[in-house]
């Protein structure tokens, strides 16, 4: 495919871009492999669907269309859907709403220096984190939908999304191990934050010089020290974090003030 264009942009920005090309990736790339949905493939993408349209905060028209598709689902007396009728329903209000989730993703905190580096899974990754800021920000936006009062519902729905849909099967099965062996820890949406954000360090760490690692875009520790100073400290010359420091990085990062809007259309 032709070259893309590079867009400049700022590390220290969230990009609206990402946010949306990721969701519609998700819908109509990755759901669509599968035919029908039931069961628990069923519920794990209504959860999924709930947490997005209570806690993105995203434009006027993207929330409308995934309210729209969450009253649809929670309305619905089937216990199994066809993936063409959650097709027609996005292609439909997107119409309706003038919406154009476009159809050629558009990278841009995600872009990468090839087109098999980076973008979606990167944007899946931007997209939670800024979920779980969302809800330590907002406790009360998940009322009677069934998965209030759990400090892990955003991460329980990501780790079951995950778990059936996400494409890479491997990220799923170590996503997973990850998740049993200490998800239950987390007792609070502020923990939620950080361990989401921990685990992604770890799997920055053992993604670091493998294939999937962009030569523009090393894995790293995240946030470095040029992002966040007082998140970085030192005990007796050894690196340490300052999680404090570094939960208020978190919420101030992937906070909706900080999400620009620009290169979205
Ligand atoms: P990403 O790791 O995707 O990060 C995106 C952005 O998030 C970064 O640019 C940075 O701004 C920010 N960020 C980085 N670290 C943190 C942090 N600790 N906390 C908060 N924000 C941070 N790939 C594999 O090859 N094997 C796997 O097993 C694997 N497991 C995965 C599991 C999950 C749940 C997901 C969503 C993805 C997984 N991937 C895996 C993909 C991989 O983690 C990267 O998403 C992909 O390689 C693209 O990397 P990236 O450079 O865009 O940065």
């Amino acid at each position: 495919s032709a070259v893309k264009e590079w867009k400049e942009f700022d590390k220290s920005k969230v990009y609206m871009a990402d946010l949306e090309s990721g969701l519609h990736y998700l819908l109509r790339v990755e759901l669509a492999t599968h035919k029908t949905l039931e069961g628990e493939e069923l519920k794990t993408f209504k959860d999924f669907v709930t947490v997005v349209a209570k806690l993105f905060p995203g434009r006027q028209a993207v929330v409308k269309l995934l309210e729209t598709l969450l009253e649809w689902l929670v309305s619905l007396p089937l216990g199994k859907i066809p993936y063409d009728a959650v097709l027609d329903l996005v292609n439909n209000n997107m119409r309706i709403s003038g919406l154009y989730l476009s159809d050629t993703v558009q990278w841009v905190g995600c872009q990468g220096s090839s087109e098999a580096l980076r973008g979606y899974p990167c944007s899946l990754w931007t997209l939670f984190h800024v979920l779980t800021v969302q809800a330590a920000q907002q406790p009360d936006a998940l009322a009677n939908t069934g998965l209030e009062d759990n400090p892990l519902a955003v991460l329980q729905t990501m780790r079951r999304y995950i778990g059936t849909f996400f494409g890479c099967q491997e990220c799923g099965k170590h996503f997973e191990d990850m998740a049993k062996e200490s998800l239950h820890l987390v007792k609070s949406l502020d923990e939620a934050v950080l361990w989401l954000w921990r685990k992604h360090n770890q799997v920055n760490a053992r993604l670091a010089g493998s294939m999937s690692e962009d030569p523009l875009f090393p894995k790293t520790q995240w946030p470095t020290p040029d992002l966040c100073p007082s998140c970085h400290e030192e005990n007796e010359g050894l690196h340490v974090w300052n999680e404090a420091m570094v939960l208020t990085f978190l919420k101030q990062h992937y906070g909706a003030t900080n999400i620009s809007p620009k290169y979205t259309s």
